[in-house]
């Protein structure tokens, strides 16, 4: 897919502060916000402040520094959010075949309840 990056999707948005969002944790580098339609007590999104349309393009573009903060946020936030002991999902969609909605490169953190197999 493409990695050209549209100013006008709706994280690019929240970053502007054009609207508003629930904020759970905010680096240096990094966002993070509850999810508009939790699909189970936690929802996290998270994602970088730069402009990256996936994970592949966020890894091949970014800072090191961006890339640990990223990654540091998500597993402090597992941790705050206790959804560690029991277990939750950390996925991020790409792309048409993963039914990408926003063209900001995110990652969901999940958990809370019994998930279930990813792949049924
Ligand atoms: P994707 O399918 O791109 O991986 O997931 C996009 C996620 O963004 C969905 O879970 C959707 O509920 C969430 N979302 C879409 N619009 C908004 C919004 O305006 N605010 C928040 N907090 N989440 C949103």
């Amino acid at each position: 897919m493409t990695h050209e990056y549209d100013d006008t999707n709706i994280f690019a948005r929240i970053l502007r502060g054009e609207i508003p969002n629930d904020t759970v944790a905010e680096t240096d580098h990094t966002l993070a916000f509850n999810d508009i339609t939790p699909q189970a007590p936690v929802h996290v999104l998270v994602i970088p402040k730069g402009k990256y349309v996936t994970y592949d393009d966020f890894h091949a573009k970014a800072s090191d520094a961006e890339i640990v903060d990223f990654h540091r946020t998500c597993a402090r936030i597992c941790a705050e959010r206790g959804i560690v002991a029991d277990g939750y999902r950390a996925i991020s969609n790409a792309g048409r075949n993963a039914v990408q909605e926003v063209p900001h490169f995110h990652q969901h953190l999940i958990g809370g309840r019994s998930l279930g197999r990813m792949l049924a």
